[in-house]
């Protein structure tokens, strides 16, 4: 095979540790987000290092993300995490998924097409999905009549704000005590909850970001690690003179003589064009200022220091040697979210995975 000119590296053996991290730090079962195909990851790879965990489900926000996991001959319970339109409750009828219900008429949808398990969502404060924390009440009888399995809220502001999650909680709790009968699964904590306490009040815990390698925010207490390396190749390099400037629009001029590297990887590959000026490569395990605009296949970077040839590595998320770019510096020093930037890399770059083996 060629060699490549730009890659992105998955680390499956690091995304199984970071699960081991968060059942041996949580002390309860896991429910996996795969969502956005493992958060662009690739979810089957994922999925399969994750099996032998046996977590209590897997996460998805839509109907086909399941039936891919079903085609794949996954039979573990599948939960869907974005509000139903009508037909996709038939298409998690037909394919075995938990859908998330909130209102009257799906719940009781769902009970006639013979639907089986749900989960109950409440809207706590974050007023994207589910029954508002003060409105259970008004579903009483059809939850008397089809009971959830499961009934979880989403933490809005879990990496910033403790107080948040204590108001959340205890919302939550109103909510919970309105039900006609407890639920067997009440659970909540996102990778940022969970990251930040050392114990629960719930009875699971649904990450995606820690398994990928994204930081739990600044309260943190347990850390992942880095899973994402993205490597790409130096196609060319040149001197220029002290005064030139470098690529689109001319936004980094050159403070001396200075060699320049054009590196295989643009915003077409999902390397956004906020980042320009703003990150680091790593060349040969060393630092190297990436310089001017982003453009949309090749991104400059300053060279000076290091020895380089053509074809030679240049990381710009991830490890190389002792030194690592992680998600959540290269995302937040461009104001980018890490998350953002972790979704982007799914267009043209193709996925190396290493690892995963038992
Ligand atoms: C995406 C999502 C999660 C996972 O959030 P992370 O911050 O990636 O851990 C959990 N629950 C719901 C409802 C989600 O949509």
């Amino acid at each position: 095979m060629a060699p490549l000119r730009a890659w992105i590296e998955v680390d499956l053996d690091a995304v199984r540790r970071n699960a081991e991290r968060v059942t041996a730090h949580s002390g309860l079962p896991m429910i996996p987000m795969v969502k956005g195909d493992a958060y662009a990851l690739g979810v089957l790879p994922v999925v399969r290092v994750l099996e032998p965990l046996a977590p209590h489900a897997y996460g998805v926000s839509v109907p086909a993300e399941g039936e891919e996991l079903r085609a794949a001959g996954i039979s573990r319970k599948i939960i869907l995490y974005t509000p139903c339109l009508p037909h996709d409750l038939l298409r998690a009828h037909a394919a075995g998924l938990t859908p998330s219900l909130s209102s009257a008429e799906q719940i009781a949808a769902w009970a006639v097409m013979g639907g089986g398990a749900w989960h109950l969502v409440i809207d706590t404060g974050m007023h994207r999905e589910g029954i508002a924390w003060d409105a259970v009440d008004t579903l009483r009888p059809v939850l008397a009549a089809h009971p959830p399995a499961g009934v979880y809220t989403h933490f809005h502001s879990a990496d910033a704000d403790a107080e948040s999650i204590a108001q959340q909680e205890s919302r939550f709790a109103q909510a919970v005590a309105a039900l006609p009968s407890r639920p067997a699964l009440m659970y909540a904590d996102n990778s940022p909850a969970m990251a930040r306490r050392a114990t629960s009040p719930f009875g699971a815990t649904r990450p995606g970001a820690f398994l990928y390698g994204l930081s739990g925010g600044p309260h943190a207490v347990i850390h992942p690690d880095p899973v994402v390396h993205v490597r790409a190749r130096i196609l060319e390099l040149r001197w220029i003179e002290a005064g030139e400037t470098v690529s689109y629009g001319a936004t980094w001029r050159a403070p001396r003589r200075t060699r320049v590297a054009t590196v295989a990887i643009g915003h077409a590959d999902g390397w956004r064009r906020a980042l320009s000026n703003w990150s680091d490569g790593l060349l040969h395990g060393r630092r190297v200022p990436m310089i001017g605009n982003v453009t949309m296949d090749m991104t400059m970077a300053d060279v000076t220091e290091v020895e380089a040839t053509v074809g030679d590595v240049v990381t710009v998320l991830g490890t190389d040697g002792t030194e690592t770019l992680t998600l959540d510096g290269v995302a937040t020093r461009a104001g980018l979210s890490p998350y953002e930037l972790l979704n982007g890399l799914r267009s043209r770059l193709p996925h190396h995975y290493r690892g995963g083996h038992l």
